[in-house]
């Protein structure tokens, strides 16, 4: 006993550095802190503090935590229990068509819903709940400017400064998104390839106040309304009753850009989307055309780490396109394995970094395909896809070699690894790939 004590207090306790609070940055945080006193970690975040804003002020959206995500949330003591109550459990999803028609798609496990700011949120007062600043800091508005490799240094600005800062740590995470900088320090270390491609659609953040019962919507439901326009809107409820959406459309849309005034976007919506129109009070319209255009830049390279002390994951390490929903659960499912691996490692992060490369790598690209070619851009394809998810949902029970779910049903329900999903639907996404690339033409 008391030479375990003594073995456990010659441990040092590693300084960690996480850039980045976006839900992959929180949970590592989490992850690492419950190793007792082995770890101390600073969170640095570009922005401020999200607990402070408005959610209608900010550029949020809601997401959808399948089994995967909610998986890697449960690990923690009552983490997804938290996040559960700030979100909203969905158990069908409902397709609007054009002419009203609507078809339902019920889960056989609910997923839950939340706007990205309401999960970073609650993963965050967690912590600050959990740990005192001994163990965990977070500092805000400080941006990541540049990372020396040779030095195992990274330099950070503040907000309202011109003056850089450095710091030095034992372990160094990437968790900074799509545009990481952590990641382009890794430009320079040799043999470290990247390829960054905008995804074909662009969207804007929507927010439907509480419906005054014009228009009843199904509460435990995310409504997906498709117009003939090539875009559609996605609406998922709120706890207090509104509804937090998107509204996806092509790049340079000139439908889209054309949306100068209220009165045109109005027209547009009550031609375009009747039913989500009613729900939008002209002040929302206004704020609609305020907020800008985002677009969605995916991610594939073909190392995640430098030596035994950096490592970037979720969309640093593999953005996809939001078409499968898959994106953030694939962020926390890394937080998730890199535990793991600390624990079969034993802590060694000489031994665990690189391994989390080899682990990650063939998942990471199968999600790229799959986020890319799941879904059909051509209407024809397009009923083809629901006809083959109608066949396989009734013969995969039977003959499931040859009726595979559709990777769509797979990542709803199962943690099944992204690799391995697209093998069993290999045929399908090369059909989906083939012919989204000659319309993109
Ligand atoms: C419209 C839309 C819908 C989506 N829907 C879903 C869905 O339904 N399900 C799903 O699983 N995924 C979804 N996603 C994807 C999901 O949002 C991302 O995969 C997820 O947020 C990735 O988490 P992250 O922590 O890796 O990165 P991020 O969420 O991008 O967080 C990165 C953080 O790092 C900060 N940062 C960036 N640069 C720096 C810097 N230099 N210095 C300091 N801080 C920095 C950022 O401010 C941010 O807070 C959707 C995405 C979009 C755009």
């Amino acid at each position: 006993m008391i030479q375990n004590l003594i073995e456990i207090s010659k441990v040092k306790m590693e300084k960690v550095i996480i850039v980045g609070s976006g839900p992959s940055g929180l949970l590592l945080a989490h992850y690492l802190l419950r190793r007792g006193n082995r770890y101390q970690v600073e969170i640095y975040e570009r922005l401020g503090d999200p607990r402070l804003a408005a959610p209608s002020n900010t550029r949020s959206f809601p997401i959808s935590l399948s089994t995967r995500g909610k998986n890697a949330l449960r690990k923690i003591d009552g983490l997804l229990e938290a996040v559960e109550a700030k979100g909203a459990k969905m158990q069908s999803s409902i397709l609007h068509q054009p002419k009203g028609k609507q078809s339902l798609l019920s889960f056989k496990t609910p997923l839950i819903a939340i706007d990205r700011i309401r999960l970073t949120n609650a993963l965050l007062s967690e912590l600050i709940e959990k740990y005192d600043s001994s163990q965990f800091n977070i500092h805000f508005d400080c941006q990541c400017t540049q990372v020396d490799l040779k030095a195992r240094q990274v330099k950070f600005q503040k907000q309202d400064s011109a003056e850089e800062f450095a710091v030095d740590c034992d372990l160094l995470i990437g968790a900074d998104g799509a545009r990481s900088a952590v990641r382009n320090s890794f430009l320079n270390a040799g043999r470290f390839e990247l390829e960054q491609k905008y995804f074909r659609d662009d969207y804007k953040s929507l927010y439907l106040p509480k419906d005054k019962n014009e228009t009843e919507l199904q509460p435990d439901c995310i409504h997906v309304w498709v117009s003939n326009s090539d875009s559609r809107i996605i609406a998922v409820p709120q706890p207090d009753g509104s509804w937090s959406g998107t509204i996806i459309f092509e790049r340079d849309s000139d439908e889209i850009l054309g949306l100068t005034t209220v009165d045109r976007a109005r027209e547009f919506f009550d031609r375009n989307f009747p039913e989500a129109s009613k729900l939008m009070p002209n002040e929302e319209i206004e704020a609609l055309l305020e907020r800008p255009i985002a677009s969605v830049l995916t991610i594939r390279c073909n190392r995640y780490h430098y030596e035994d002390w950096v490592l970037i994951m979720g969309d640093a390490a593999h953005g996809v396109s939001p078409s499968l929903g898959q994106g953030c659960n694939a962020a926390l499912e890394d937080a998730a394995i890199l535990d793991a691996l600390l624990d079969e490692y034993e802590d060694n992060l000489a031994e665990a970094l690189p391994e989390f490369t080899a682990r990650r790598l063939a998942d990471a690209r199968a999600l790229w395909e799959l986020s890319d070619n799941a879904f059909p851009s051509s209407k024809l394809l397009f009923m083809e896809f629901l006809l083959r998810r109608a066949v396989a949902k009734t013969m995969n029970k039977f003959f499931p070699q040859w009726f595979p779910l559709l990777p769509s049903d797979l990542l709803r329900d199962t943690t099944i690894p992204y690799a391995e999903v697209l093998k069993l639907n290999r045929g399908w996404v090369s059909k989906v790939k083939k012919a989204n690339g000659v319309l993109n033409v």
